[in-house]
Parts: C-alpha cells; structure tokens; sequence
C-alpha cells in the first residue's frame, strides 16, 4: 500500500503515520525527518537545507525529490509506504508520480487530514512544551514566528495538491480535527474501502 497523508504542518500527519506503520508493518517516510537527520550528520544535504527549514521556507524540490527516489528503492518499501511531508508542491507530486511509474507502480490514496488553522498553533505549542518536558530537543521551526511561515508556505505551494489529487480522483478528506483515535479509525474505514 503505498499512501501520501497531506495536510497542514500539526495536522498529525506524523501521529496518524506512526498508527498506519503499527497496523500495516510499511515505514513512514518523513522528509522533515530525513532532512532533519541529514542536518544533525551534517552532511551536503543537511548544510543546504538547515537555513531553508531554519526559515521555515521548503527545500528546494531537486533535494527533496532526490532524497525521496532513493529512499523508495530500499527494500524494506518493496510492499509500499507512508509519505509523510511530501509531496508538498506541485512539482513534487509529478516527481513522485514518475518515481512510482517507473517502477510499475501507483499511489493507493491521497489522504488530506483537514483541521483549523487556529488549533494548529496550539498544538505546536503543546508539541514543544511536550518535547522539552521529556527532557528531548525541541524542534528549531516549533516556533511561532517560523509556524506562521510554515503555514504560509503550506497555503502557497501545498494546498493546491487538495486539487491536484481530487482530480485524479485520488483525494480522501478525513477531519483531523477528532481525537487521535478517532482519526486512525476515519483512516482505517478509508483505507478499507479503496
Ligand atoms: P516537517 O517535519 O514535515 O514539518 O518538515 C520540516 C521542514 O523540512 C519543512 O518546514 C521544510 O523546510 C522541510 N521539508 C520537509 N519536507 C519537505 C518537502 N517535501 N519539500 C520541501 N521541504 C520540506
């Protein structure tokens, strides 16, 4: 199964992910997480990118596409994954379209977790206060100065693939306003149906 969780940055995207690697044994391919960890090696990538996220602006699409093709090769997404992050513009979703294609594959499904922009500050908030309290590094762009540009930039270059997919017919909108649990579950019936 091979599925793309689109929405704002604190939608749970990465909550929802991490249920879906439990119940379907696939891996969440973060590309916040990967950049992230390409920052921490400080590696090529990592020099590149780490001012960009700092910013809370996208990397550029050749990085992110690049770093994605090579991920998608690895064995342990032979029976398909999570995107998590990515595609987030417009561009990416026609790479991934052709990364796919060239391997005689295809997207399952599109899905959009819809939330108000004004719960999504608080949940960065909370996501920091969380973070600090079990003693871990909080994340430089869970601020809300970057937030604001995050969500800016999410409006900009993301938000048109809503569209993008709809139209491929491949786009399933689950509210990610409910409790965890209860989006998992608005997940799972999506996933059962298609
Ligand atoms: P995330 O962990 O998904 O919120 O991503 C953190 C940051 O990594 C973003 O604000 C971007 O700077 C960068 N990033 C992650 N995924 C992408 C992507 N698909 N395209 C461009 N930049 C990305």
């Amino acid at each position: 199964m091979r599925l793309i969780l689109l929405g704002p940055p604190g939608a749970g995207k990465g909550t929802q992910a991490q249920k879906l690697v439990e119940k379907y044994g696939i891996p969440q391919l973060s590309t916040g997480d990967m950049l992230r960890a390409a920052v921490n090696a400080g590696t090529d990538v990592g020099k590149r990118a780490k001012a960009v996220m700092d910013a809370g602006e996208l990397v550029s699409d050749a990085i992110v596409n690049a770093i994605v093709a090579e991920r998608i090769g690895q064995p342990d997404c032979a029976n398909g994954f999570i995107l998590d992050g990515y595609p987030r513009t417009l561009a990416q979703a026609d790479a991934v379209e052709a990364m796919l294609a060239e391997r005689g594959l295809k997207l399952d499904a599109v899905i959009e977790l819809a939330v108000d922009d004004k719960a999504l500050i608080g949940r960065i908030a909370k996501r920091a206060e969380e973070t600090k309290s079990a003693g871990q590094p909080v994340r430089r762009d869970d601020n809300p100065a970057v937030f604001e540009e995050r969500l800016r930039e999410y409006y900009k270059k993301t938000a048109p693939l809503i569209g993008y997919y709809y139209a491929k017919g491949r786009l399933h909108t689950v509210d990610g306003m409910a409790s965890i649990a209860d989006v998992t579950t608005k997940i799972e019936k999506v996933l059962r149906s298609i």
